[in-house]
């Protein structure tokens, strides 16, 4: 496809870009009963208040940011996929990497960081978090105190990622030939309903993403050509390709 001059490549990173869930990953690995109260709570508490607030239990308990930090450094990353992204990105100009994630600003800069991966994105649209001290303060994306996203595809109230899509392309002022959306949530349905017929959307199979594309694809006139994988190896073949 030589006839694409700029790509943007946009990235999912929970179980997209890496092979886990930071957010339940750190408390299977350091507090798995905060683990079990999360599952129990998930319909009742907002995920990101809920991550908040089981955050600030594990801190009182005595887990240190130190630990917090090596869960995410041995947390599952497929070296295919960080060859894949480094490959594409440095080869040439052409293309422009966005994470768009609900997990949040320090989980996902600390794993970069660890795979030397911290050149690929130009931004990282996430929830916001900071070290204070050994807690990790997290907060939602979209304050619960002010104005809220208009979405209505079903999108958590902290983060419409189809929103922040847009806006992302506007602020940018950057005509893209081609768009690919690398994901496999529900969350990620609302962004790819806004794209081309000339994009592309790597779907990881057998996940809420690929259960939304067929429930609801056809019938809100999704666009974009749908590809699915399943290990990070073939989204690295994939990229070859592009
Ligand atoms: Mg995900
Ligand atoms: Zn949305």
């Amino acid at each position: 496809m030589s006839s694409v001059k700029k790509q943007l490549i946009v990235f999912d990173f929970d179980w997209s870009m890496a092979d886990q869930d930071t957010d339940r990953w750190i408390f299977e690995v350091l507090a798995p009963d905060l683990r079990r109260k999360m599952k129990t709570l998930k319909d009742e508490v907002q995920w990101t208040d809920l991550v908040a607030q089981s955050l600030r239990e594990a801190n009182k308990r005595g887990v240190k940011r130190e630990e917090i930090q090596n869960a995410l450094r041995i947390m599952p990353f497929h070296p295919a996929m960080a060859r894949g992204v480094d490959k594409l990105k440095t080869q040439d100009d052409r293309t422009t990497f966005l994470c768009l994630s609900n997990s949040n600003s320090v989980f996902i800069s600390t794993i970069l960081e660890d795979k030397m991966l911290t050149h690929i994105f130009s931004e990282i649209i996430t929830n916001p978090a900071d070290w204070e001290g050994e807690l990790l303060k997290l907060r939602r994306r979209i304050d619960p105190a002010g104005p809220q996203h208009s979405c209505e595809v079903g999108c958590s109230p902290n983060m419409c990622k189809g929103e922040e899509l847009e806006a992302f392309l506007s602020r940018n002022g950057q005509e893209y030939d081609r768009i690919v959306y690398v994901g496999d949530g529900s969350n990620d349905f609302c962004p790819i309903l806004r794209m081309r017929e000339q994009d592309l959307v790597l779907c990881r199979s057998h996940r809420g993403l690929s259960s939304r594309i067929a429930k609801e694809g056809a019938a809100k006139g999704l666009k974009p050509k749908i590809q699915y994988w399943a290990g990070a190896w073939e989204v690295e073949e994939i990229f070859a390709t592009l």
